[in-house]
């Protein structure tokens, strides 16, 4: 990577699934310059019956990769016992994984078997969207004397999120950033993506906004994972997106990255606003084919009085100028208008 700061880089496979597999994954990632091999163990699945990993039968695995690349391992823990196995099997970090730090009983259990134990610890972002969960949890393991801690965002639970498995929602790790500058931030684009084909921008939106790293899923043979198969590259892959990553200059000095994380922010906000155009005009078509059916005008004045008033209050309560909201409300609602002539008009009565 031709770059003036390398990102701290984590990679492995979802799941150690065999000995074979995680040694074939640890081989492809020899040569790269990676921080930390990752592999989960026990694996906290969504669905009953899945696959809930191979459990401490990987810790040898693990050790195995140490051995014979020198690299330094990672597994996630969630709870005491975990902590325990994997301390014994001499795993370099743990991490906590996002359903575990949406639970403070968790968490704190974690902690308490971490006190008086020197090992980095990176934590996952909640679930759902909770920046004060998240920062919980960092104080729970600070509270532990856990010194060494990374934050690692890998998006959010969001209903109707439809591009990304999980909405990265960038403002709340640029939130942490400001609230805990000193904890380095990993961006975990496998888990926002849950498809490859993602990946490389959603990497890229991590460096422009000057993350500290990113923690990668690779797998030797991505679609026969046993989980997350859909997101994971190949040691190869993952390597050549690695290089194609455009690395920019960290640091305020010449306010070049602070316009360039803006930037990159206001487009997040407006693919954002697009896909809830593209929504709100869906249900306009629905409206409008319903109003159709049932003779209505298009125009129903004492809603869109209602609507408009309502939204000028909820956009002054948040600072927007109300003659912006207004403008921008008379233009939506013409746009809809439109859609909704279109529909009257499609199958030959005009509403005019
Ligand atoms: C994982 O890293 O494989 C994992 C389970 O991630 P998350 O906790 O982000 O869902
Ligand atoms: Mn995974």
């Amino acid at each position: 990577m031709s770059s003036p700061f390398s990102p701290l880089l984590i990679a492995g496979p979802c799941s150690a699934e065999s000995r074979e597999q995680v040694l074939a994954t640890a081989a492809g990632l020899a040569e790269m310059d990676i921080a930390y091999f990752r592999a989960g163990i026990w694996k906290p699945r969504t669905q009953p019956g899945a696959f809930e990993g191979v459990g401490r039968t990987g810790l040898p695995w693990l050790s195995e990769v140490k051995e014979r690349h020198g690299l330094k391992v990672c597994t996630e823990v969630a709870n005491a016992q975990h902590v325990e196995d994997a301390l014994k099997a001499g795993i370099d970090m743990l991490w906590i994984g996002a359903r575990t730090t949406t639970n403070p009983f968790q968490v704190q259990d974690i902690a308490d078997s971490l006190a008086g134990v020197d090992v980095p610890v990176a934590i996952k972002n909640p679930t759902h969207p909770d920046l004060a969960l998240w920062l919980g949890a960092f104080e729970r393991l600070e509270g532990a004397g856990i010194k060494d801690l990374m934050a690692i965002h890998r998006g959010f639970a969001v209903h109707g999120q439809k591009k990304f498995r999980n909405a990265p929602l960038w403002q709340i790790p640029i939130d942490f950033r400001n609230r805990l500058p000193h904890i380095p931030l990993i961006n975990d684009p496998s888990h926002i993506c849950g498809n490859r084909a993602l990946l490389a921008g959603v990497s890229q939106m991590a460096m422009d906004l000057a993350f500290d790293g990113l923690m990668v899923e690779t797998h030797p043979d991505p679609d026969a994972a046993w989980t997350d198969a859909a997101q994971q590259l190949t040691p190869e892959a993952f390597r050549a997106m690695c290089n194609g990553l455009v690395m920019r200059k960290a640091g305020d000095a010449a306010g070049v990255d602070d316009l360039t994380a803006l930037r990159t922010e206001i487009n997040m906000i407006d693919d954002a606003l697009i896909e809830l155009f593209a929504r709100r005009m869906g249900i306009s078509e629905k409206i409008g084919q319903y109003k159709k059916a049932n003779g209505l005008t298009i125009l129903q004045n004492k809603r869109w009085s209602d609507l408009l008033k309502r939204n000028v209050e909820q956009g002054a309560a948040q600072g927007v100028d109300p003659g912006f909201m207004a403008e921008i409300y008379k233009s939506i609602h013409q746009a809809s208008i439109a859609i909704q002539r279109g529909i009257m008009h499609r199958d030959g009565h005009s509403a005019e």
